[in-house]
């Protein structure tokens, strides 16, 4: 469970502050995959990346099962943040790297031995179906294949909740349904508990289980993604 409590966050800028989120409460359950849709600017990404602390909030605090995520020192932090995997709109591979080397970095960075680090990549690779690809660098590959690399990339250290910054805004309709069928099937197979942000309707619908609407900074509706979408 993630639990979000009176979370604020503002920019400093020149002449005044931009308030990105005000007063944000939310639960993710486990197990779910969790929607935030809003418009640019309304802080979902803000929101995203406070849960593992790629920007500190200004007030508030995260919970993750029992853990106040945002009063963790840096070395715990670093642990914690094994289980929480991420994956970007422009993918953030290496490109100096083959699509082997991505998925390998995170486990090198964790100390795990040379044959073991193979073992679990090669595994990844069938989990994303991209073995075929595993000597290639990603100029070689399309959008839906980087983001298939960072997918295993993000599973790597085994996480237990994955997040989504616009994960699909990059690629085309076929591509985008391939990909959220794949985080569907990831989901099951490794019991993750998904949050995910998107500007696409069509994203929600079809695959979160509950979406919160933001505008603003602020929450303004939370629903199953049935009960939002059976208003007139
Ligand atoms: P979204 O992801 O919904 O497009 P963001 O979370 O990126 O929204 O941004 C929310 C607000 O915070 C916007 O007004 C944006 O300009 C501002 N903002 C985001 N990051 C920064 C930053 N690093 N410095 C200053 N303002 C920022
Ligand atoms: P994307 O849409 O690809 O996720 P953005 O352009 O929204 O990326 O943001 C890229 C980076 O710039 C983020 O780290 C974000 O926090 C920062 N950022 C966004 N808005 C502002 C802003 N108004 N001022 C400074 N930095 C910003």
């Amino acid at each position: 469970m993630i639990e979000i409590k009176n979370l604020s966050k503002s920019f400093k800028g020149k002449t005044s502050n931009v308030e990105a989120l005000k007063d944000i409460n939310l639960i993710i359950y486990k197990g779910e995959i969790f929607g935030i849709i809003g418009l640019s600017g309304a802080g979902k990404s803000t929101l995203i990346r406070t849960i593992n602390r790629l920007e500190e909030p200004t007030e508030g605090t995260i919970f993750i099962e029992d853990t106040d995520i945002i009063k963790l020192d840096k070395k715990k932090l670093r642990s914690t943040r094994k289980e929480i995997g991420m994956i970007f709109q422009h993918f953030n591979l290496l490109n100096s790297r083959t699509v082997f080397e991505n998925i390998a970095f995170p486990l090198e960075i964790s100390g795990y031995d040379k044959s073991s680090i193979e073992k679990r990549v090669n595994e990844l690779l069938e989990v994303v179906e991209l073995a075929d690809k595993k000597d290639a660098y990603p100029s070689q590959l399309s959008g839906g294949q980087k983001q298939r690399v960072a997918i295993a990339r993000a599973l790597a250290n085994n996480p237990k909740i994955l997040l989504c910054d616009e994960a699909t805004s990059a690629l085309d309709p076929k591509t985008t349904k391939a990909i959220l069928n794949l985080l569907k099937k990831i989901q099951q197979e490794f019991n993750l508990t998904v949050v995910l942000i998107t500007h696409q309707m069509e994203v929600i619908k079809e695959i979160c289980n509950r979406v919160a609407i933001i505008e603003d900074g602020k929450i303004i509706e939370l629903n199953t993604v049935e009960e939002i979408f059976a208003k007139p």
